[in-house]
């Protein structure tokens, strides 16, 4: 959801965007490119770090953009104009979804030589995800999430058929996973360029993201976990129903919270900003005002996810928005679920309503 006080965040680069197959310094030794997404949310931003691996002068890339001709033509942009004629000589996907994981197929394949394997480097947990997601027709759609959305009160025969006919989600933009890849770790520090990075785990968007920090140039490296224009999706889906993710969620934002506050975020959508502390305040009154109108509505009478869905979303909203608004609808009740605030019953229509315990 849009943030509505993103004027009390600093963007210390101004309003300057990275042009398309361009980027622009935000650290030493740290560019910012920005790729095209055909989404609502339309861009991704990607990372160039300079590095030094196995003696060799050349660059560590952060996240790939997803499987399409025109990022692969960026790309090569990026690397013709952008590299210092250098290679890439490994590439770190901070988590598994597509716009992240897309293209490490490609670029891991595009660097590698009889020299010099440009190895993914990931948690093992989101490896794994993205290579069941790749090699499936059904993740993010067919039956088992009509199923699933039908559970929670979804039962517009027009939609259900949408999401049972929408498949090969993931594959149409992650065709394919690299076949070996490099574990990340949370704790484990990274010798990018001479310096430091930590993984800093988190949970609750995706299985198990790293964030990166630097404490020598002061920059996290936030991936989808801290965000500054929009709140990061946060959902439950088919593959584990009776998953917390927010309370996940909100508990590794806690975990970003003691950085320096001076800390430059640079996210993986919007632009680079100061105030992590203050954007996690913000996430947190936002999530905490999801739940208090969640509350709300349950006192007056049981709620399944899609009852709850027009009190969380007061706009129309298409298919694609409609399973994330589901998927979110029904992790704030299952944070309240969990906490024992709300308790779940299974209906004789087959559909899961939360009362207030
Ligand atoms: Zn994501």
């Amino acid at each position: 959801m849009a943030n509505s006080r993103e004027a009390e965040l600093d963007y210390p680069l101004g309003a300057a965007l990275p042009a398309p197959g361009s980027s622009i310094a935000v650290a030493s030794g740290v560019r910012w490119v920005r790729m095209k997404l055909p989404f609502e949310l339309d861009h991704i931003n990607l990372w160039l770090l300079r590095d030094r691996l196995d003696d060799v002068e050349g660059w560590t890339i952060v996240d790939c953009g997803i499987t399409n001709e025109a990022t692969m033509a960026a790309w090569e942009e990026v690397f013709a104009t952008q590299l210092d004629g250098l290679p890439v000589l490994r590439v770190v996907v901070t988590h598994m979804h597509p716009d992240h994981m897309g293209l490490a197929h490609w670029l891991t394949q595009r660097w590698s030589h009889d020299a010099h394997d440009c190895r993914l480097w990931i948690s093992a947990t989101d490896y794994n995800a993205a290579r069941l997601a790749s090699a499936s027709t059904t993740s993010f759609g067919g039956d088992g999430v009509a199923a699933h959305f039908m559970r929670h009160g979804l039962v517009d025969p027009d939609s259900i058929a949408k999401v049972r006919a929408r498949r090969n989600y993931y594959a149409s933009m992650v065709p394919t996973v690299p076949e070996r890849f490099r574990r990340l770790m949370d704790g484990m520090r990274l010798q990018i360029g001479g310096r430091d990075w930590q993984c800093i785990a988190g949970y609750g968007h995706a299985p198990e993201h790293m964030a990166l920090h630097c404490a020598d140039l002061n920059a996290l490296i936030s991936g989808d976990m801290v965000l500054p224009r929009i709140s990061t999706n946060v959902m439950v889906i088919d593959l584990e129903p009776e998953a917390d993710p927010l309370t996940l969620y909100l508990a590794s934002l806690e975990r970003l919270r003691s950085l320096p506050a001076a800390t430059l975020v640079l996210p993986s959508h919007g632009r680079p900003f100061v105030g992590l502390q203050r954007r996690i305040e913000q996430l947190r009154e936002h999530h905490d005002e999801r739940f208090a109108e969640v509350m709300a509505a349950c006192a007056e009478r049981p709620h399944s996810a899609a009852d709850i869905v027009p009190i969380l979303f007061k706009r129309a909203l298409d298919l694609h928005q409609l399973t994330f608004a589901m998927g979110e609808a029904i992790a704030h009740l299952h944070g309240l679920w969990m906490r024992g605030r709300l308790r779940r019953t299974l209906g004789a229509d087959g559909v899961f309503r939360f009362a207030t315990a």
